[in-house]
């Protein structure tokens, strides 16, 4: 594919000239290993809700995460990027820079170095916590155990799920095991998800999710004055995200 990782994406019919105007695409030379990289960048501008919300916070000051600044990194990235151009032949842009302020966020490892092949899922964790620390509620307001209150942290506000566990004995009737925690990703056993779509073949997709959740059972907590039975935990999504994806990641040994 050559420079870019991704078909430059047309964005418009020039009004003057009626000709194309393409998005200039990101850099992806061989050996580069940037794929992982581009993908997510090339998500998060895609969202008008994130970008517009990005620029307008971003721009308006933020706390430096970094050195380079990641988010000074992303920042110019995006800005190269919704330059449209009637010229295909522009150069794509290079994520490097984005590249650089992440791999210095790991000294002691090789974690997003250049030329490494790396996890885009981690990445974009990486992404969110940077957005986290930089763009932080003002101020800070912090509920309970949430990371954030949601509403002004861009990451948390667009991506994060707040949850809250507890599991309700249906033995002694004890409500224990609480947990209140923020999450941008809930990872669910593809094989798991495979063999209740087999048992399940009606039950629709989130169905067979709720499903493969309730195989966990545990123990009704003995350190809590709990019987030890087992017991289902529940999970409630009290804030919802506003975007939420599901992706098929695969491992091979
Ligand atoms: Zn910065
Ligand atoms: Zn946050
Ligand atoms: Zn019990």
């Amino acid at each position: 594919m050559g420079n870019l990782d991704f078909p430059s994406n047309k964005v418009m019919v020039d009004g003057d000239t009626g000709m194309d105007i393409y998005g200039p695409g990101l850099k992806n030379e061989i050996g580069e290993y940037n794929c992982f990289l581009n993908a997510i960048i090339q998500s998060l501008w895609h969202l008008r809700r994130f970008r517009d919300e990005y620029f307008r916070r971003s721009s308006s000051g933020h706390v430096h995460v970094g050195e380079p600044c990641v988010i000074c990194a992303l920042s110019d990235i995006f800005i190269s990027l919704s330059t449209p151009s009637i010229d295909t032949r522009r150069e794509a842009v290079a994520p490097t820079s984005l590249r650089v302020a992440l791999s210095n966020l790991y000294p002691d490892s090789n974690f997003f170095q250049e030329g490494e092949m790396n996890d885009a899922s981690e990445v974009l964790g990486v992404i969110f916590d940077c957005l986290h620390q930089s763009l932080p509620c003002a101020p800070v307001v912090r509920v309970g155990s949430w990371d954030c209150t949601g509403l002004s942290c861009i990451a948390h506000s667009v991506f994060g799920m707040d949850i809250i566990e507890r599991m309700n004995c249906d033995n002694c009737g004890l409500e224990s095991r609480h947990l209140n925690y923020t999450t941008y990703f809930r990872i669910i056993n593809a094989s798991a998800l495979r063999t209740m779509k087999v048992m399940y073949p009606e039950n629709s997709f989130d169905e067979l999710l709720n499903l493969v959740e309730m195989n966990h059972q545990l123990a009704c907590d003995p350190e809590d004055r709990g019987c030890g039975k087992l017991n289902y935990i529940h999970h409630f999504l009290s804030i919802q995200p506003h975007v939420f994806v599901t992706s098929k990641l695969s491992i091979s040994f």
